[in-house]
């Protein structure tokens, strides 16, 4: 199967109707983290270097289905025109005679941005008139939503179908690099997992670990795990309905010979907000009265030898409480080894995305995801619908 990409699709002079992932976090009306907008930039240059009439749509927030004035998509539009270094023609309306004017309108390379689609109720169920009435305003589309390819809605699917389609530069780069990991004959292959649950896990476990290596645990999930081989965990994030799930994916791993590390040492508190009582310790000494918000130094350094080695990492989830600077530096410690491993590096999943950009290390990983759901369905070897759409034998 092969992606239809921009070098498929004559745009020239055309109306394109792009779809793209800025949901991005907002603070006072602005824009707050404009990695995803950044990420387009590149699809954005090849259209208007090539004359497209570019007709930008995206999600913002949940607002289901009605408008709600704090998630207009107006502070969007102003950032993205100083990306661009032009002005970005933003209509408060989706598919009603405003948009349909501002398409009309635009002249080749000039770019337009739609009102959050969600608030329109049609576009989350895939409605068939409303995908109808988004595909009137363009001759073509493109999309690069990947962060959105998880979901089967009007933007993604519907509007697909009826248009000529290809992937933008984002999506197609996407694509490429988590195809590598699934078809991975890159070896060692570590896995590095982490995050706040196992169950949010357990399908990249089991899809990845017919290929990996090594697997290494941290975050709130290796709690279980620990937990499940009987060790104390006091009042660590761990999920009591998870132990023989955990039990039987440590055993699956030990058939599969994979090297599993789990930590050997945790930075421990009674609760979050008790940072002045912060410590190291040994996982044989957490105590019922400590909880795990980190991996210790020890762990770090057992991790980042095997990372050290490795000719493909995936790493997905941070490896404790990163949001609080006391529980930051195994995060820290283990971006950092992937940062230097030579192999090929790939992180992936929205928190871990996010604290690879504020560790200032995005440009060391060769592939640093946009997705958080869609980035964990395509590893656990799920078809999206929004990329099935875009296979050449599908149109
Ligand atoms: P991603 O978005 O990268 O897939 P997750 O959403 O699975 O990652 O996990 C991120 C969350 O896990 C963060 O909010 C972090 O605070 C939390 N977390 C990590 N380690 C721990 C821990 N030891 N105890 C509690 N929460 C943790
Ligand atoms: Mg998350």
């Amino acid at each position: 199967m092969r992606l239809r990409t921009l070098r498929d699709l004559a745009v020239e002079g055309r109306r394109v109707l792009t779809r793209v992932d800025y949901n991005v976090p907002l603070q006072d009306g602005r824009v707050d983290d404009d990695t995803r907008i950044r990420a387009t930039l590149p699809t954005l240059a090849a259209l208007r270097e090539r004359g497209a009439r570019v007709i930008l749509c995206s999600h913002l927030g949940r607002p289901k289905g009605h408008v709600r004035e704090d998630l207009r998509l107006a502070p969007i539009a102003e950032r993205l025109g100083e990306l661009l270094g032009v002005g970005v023609h933003y209509v408060r309306d989706i598919t009603g005679a405003e948009a349909r004017a501002m398409a009309a309108q635009l002249g080749p390379g000039e770019v337009g941005l739609l009102e959050n689609l969600r608030f329109d109720p049609r576009e989350e169920q895939n409605d068939p008139e409303f995908a109808r009435e988004l595909a009137s305003l363009a001759e073509c589309y493109v999309n690069d939503a990947f962060g959105a390819a998880h979901r089967a809605h009007a933007s993604t699917v519907g509007v697909a179908a009826l248009l000529p389609s290809a992937a933008g530069l984002l999506m197609e780069r996407e694509i490429r690099a988590l195809t590598r990991v699934l078809d991975a004959d890159d070896h060692p292959f570590v896995l590095i997992l982490g995050g706040a649950k196992i169950s949010d896990k357990i399908g990249v476990i089991e899809n990845l670990s017919q290929r990996a290596d090594a697997l290494l645990f941290g975050g709130g999930m290796a709690n279980t795990f620990l937990k499940a081989l009987g060790h104390e965990v006091g009042r660590s994030l761990a999920e009591d309905d998870r132990l023989d799930e955990a039990r039987r994916l440590l055993s699956l791993a030990e058939q599969r010979g994979i090297d599993v590390v789990l930590p050997s040492d945790a930075v421990v508190a009674p609760e979050l907000s008790a940072v002045e009582r912060a410590r190291t310790v040994p996982i044989g000494e957490v105590g019922p009265e400590n909880a795990i918000f980190d991996i210790g130094p020890e762990t770090v350094a057992r991790f980042s030898k095997v990372i050290s080695g490795a000719a493909l990492v995936v790493w997905n989830g941070p490896m404790g409480v990163f949001e609080v600077p006391a529980f930051r530096e195994g995060t820290r410690g283990v971006a950092q080894a992937v940062a230097a491993c030579p192999g090929f590096t790939v992180v992936g999943g929205g928190d871990s995305a996010a604290a690879i950009e504020e560790l200032g290390l995005a440009d060391q990983i060769d592939h640093v995801s946009t997705g958080g759901g869609a980035t964990l369905e395509f590893l656990e070897g799920k078809e999206l619908p929004g990329v099935r759409l875009l296979m050449e034998e599908n149109r």
